[in-house]
């Protein structure tokens, strides 16, 4: 169902306006196309999706208290209504704040000193915690306040209280910190000015992107608060996002309000400095996707990854390590440590042992180090069929073999040549890689090859700058999935937003369509394109082995002249060898066939306790994408085209209906 929704309420910023999943048209399957959605799943129209994307955007962003569906599709004026944050219990700050990052610091885990968070906030806080109890209303507080407050009288009016204390926290701080709008709001028509700072120089908005207060925030934007501005340590709004990590407030920021993301702070660091040294994930790929400068060095000559190493955090380190390449792997620091160095100085030997490798992994692959594996497994199969033609077709000594075990001598070999055909199908064909140019799915910004190459670009790692650049960047962030807040999608590496079901493959180091896993024998990914050559390849060579097999076995039964013992000795051996080849690639063809009988990739299957749409509610494996075993296998074989289109439209449709499901039980509780 799609909703009528009033665009024009919405913060007024020029062309940002529309609907950003409007630019999502273009990638509609052809109506031709039937799509079923699988059973007991209700796929949403697609412009009703899209439609509904943004709603539920707005109302988490401008939910009221208690009100219903129908309500919250028409934001409120932000002076008469108290907003508040979506239904989500208040996240349980502890008030320690990040620390600064300095060579004391690194080891102690003592003292330490909170630099974008107010600092005494909840330990001995000179104002009381403005927290409704849980059986009053956001409103019954907004009354107690004003109390205290004289009427209202004119614009100008100031007020006429300074909280007394040397710290100098500012009302319209505390009402930004915990996200009181309606605060807020009086405060302002009141007088008190949005820029105004506390004794650390921190703003209101500085407060209000420590807890993501991001109605706060945008009502604050509105009247003229400043994103640039600087606290006494150099961090502005975006660092204390970025410290506490609140990758949807930096997106909005971004997005609506064109911030500049990639200031430094006193010190030199970035917000991806501290995203990485917090380990945030999301908020590195998003800071790396809306090209922040990742090999930064700091006043320490520390890149993002020497921190994120010291702190041990390993996502972020692999997503930095992953996007920087070998030149941000090699950074020295000013005491000339690399990251993996410091990793295992500080005891994060795993994480320390993982950069060390990719250092040597993502250099550039030789034919051997590529194609090595597949030669053997090209040699092993070729071996196997000179010893079945040497040792049991030609069998010296032995009589001639029966018609039925020549048709089977056939069928072995010309089996096992169609599948060498096919091997070399796979290994020599685009898997399905996704292009980081302007074709296809690339979005027209460059990828960052600079890096993977090896050179440190002076300015950074192939940074925009031209004005033409940076509009191509706004329009490649300006995505539903973003939107929505996928952040997952969005691939570091290739600079793209991931379709459904790619994955970034670590060994060829590219996105892969409907990536399955890389196949060292193949010497290639297995994806979307050769995934199809890839099984019918194990079932040929399958076929030939076991019908090698039952050929050997029937000479070793057949009567006639006993031939001499070595003859007998090279059936036995040939019968060893082709078990022990037999047995795994057995295994193997089983297992792929299931998962194309059940509709899975091998990656899904090994990783299906990270994709939340594998699990149903109570936390089991289901896989909503199986049609049944018939179904699944036509569309295998026909290489459907908008196969992950469907799906993502399923696990989208899915999300939401799960979010309207707690909505619901929120409304009745
Ligand atoms: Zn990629």
């Amino acid at each position: 169902k799609v909703h009528s929704f009033d665009w024009s309420a919405l913060p007024n910023t020029g062309e940002r306006d529309t609907p950003p999943a409007t630019g999502r048209g273009d990638r509609r399957p052809p109506a031709s196309t039937s799509i079923d959605p699988p059973r007991g799943v209700r796929t949403l129209d697609f412009q009703g999706r899209s439609v509904e994307l943004i709603h539920r955007r707005i109302h988490n962003l401008y939910r009221r208290p208690n009100c219903s569906r129908r309500q919250w599709l028409t934001p409120p004026s932000p002076r008469s209504s108290p907003w508040t944050t979506c239904g989500r219990p208040p996240r349980t700050v502890t008030w320690t704040g990040p620390r600064i990052l300095s060579r004391r610091t690194r080891s102690s885990s003592t003292n330490p000193t909170p630099p974008g968070a107010p600092t005494s906030l909840g330990r001995s806080s000179p104002m009381p915690i403005p927290r409704p109890k849980s059986n009053q209303s956001s409103d019954s507080f907004v009354f107690q306040l004003p109390r205290d407050l004289p009427p209202f009288r004119s614009r100008t009016f100031k007020l006429p209280f300074h909280p007394p204390f040397t710290t100098r926290f500012l009302p319209l701080q505390w009402a930004a910190l915990n996200n009181r709008v309606a605060v807020a709001t009086y405060l302002i028509e009141r007088g008190a000015a949005v820029n105004a700072t506390d004794n650390d120089k921190q703003t209101p908005l500085h407060w209000a992107c420590v807890r993501g207060s991001l109605p706060c925030a945008e009502l604050l934007l509105r009247h003229g608060a400043r994103l640039d501005q600087a606290d006494c340590r150099g961090y502005d709004p975006i660092h204390v996002a970025a410290q506490y990590g609140h990758t949807g407030m930096i997106y909005h920021f971004k997005m609506r309000w064109n911030a500049e993301i990639d200031s430094h702070d006193s010190d030199g660091r970035s917000p991806l400095h501290w995203a990485a040294y917090k380990g945030f994930p999301d908020t590195v790929r998003l800071l790396l996707f809306a090209d922040c400068h990742i090999a930064r060095p700091d006043k320490e000559g520390c890149t993002p990854l020497h921190w994120a190493a010291i702190r041990g955090k390993s996502e972020a380190a692999h997503i930095l390590a992953q996007a920087g390449g070998v030149a941000l792997l090699e950074a020295r620091d000013a005491e000339g440590s690399t990251p993996a160095q410091l990793a295992t100085e500080k005891g994060h030997k795993s994480l320390g042992f993982f950069l060390a490798n990719l250092q040597a992994r993502l250099g550039k692959r030789s034919f051997w180090e590529e194609k090595g594996m597949a030669v053997v497994c090209l040699s092993l199969i070729l071996g196997l069929v000179v010893m079945f033609v040497h040792l049991i077709v030609m069998a010296p000594g032995m009589t001639q073999m029966d018609v039925h075990a020549a048709g089977w001598s056939w069928i072995v070999v010309l089996t096992s040549g169609a599948g060498l055909y096919f091997m070399y199908m796979v290994s020599y064909c685009d898997p399905g890689f996704l292009d980081t140019g302007v074709k296809g799915h690339g979005n027209g910004i460059e990828p960052r090859s600079p890096v993977v190459s090896g050179k440190l670009c002076r300015n950074g790692y192939g940074r925009v700058s031209s004005n033409e650049a940076s509009s191509k960047l706004n329009a490649a962030l300006n995505h539903p999935e973003l939107w929505s807040g996928n952040w997952g999608s969005m691939c570091t590496t290739c600079r793209i937003i991931k379709p459904w079901g790619a994955k970034h493959c670590g060994v060829t180091n590219r996105c892969v369509r409907r990536f399955d896993h890389y196949c060292p024998w193949m010497g290639n990914t297995i994806g979307k394109r050769n995934h199809r050559n890839f099984v019918v390849f194990l079932c040929l060579e399958t076929v030939a082995m076991a019908a090698a097999f039952g050929v050997a076995l029937q000479r070793l039964r057949q009567g006639g002249p006993t031939p001499p013992q070595w003859t007998y000795t090279g059936v036995v051996a040939f019968i060893v060898c082709d078990v022990a080849v037999l047995f795994p690639v057995l295994m193997l063809t089983g297992a792929q066939l299931s998962q194309v009988f059940r509709n899975i990739t091998t990656n899904e299957l090994s990783n299906a306790h990270r994709y939340q749409w594998l699990k149903d509610d109570n936390g089991r494996f289901n896989n909503p994408f199986d049609r049944g075993c018939q179904s699944n296998t036509v569309r295998f074989c026909q290489v459907v085209e908008d196969e992950e289109e469907i799906q993502r439209r399923v696990v989208m449709s899915v999300r939401e209906m799960g979010d309207m499901l707690k909505e619901k039980g929120e409304n009745m509780v």
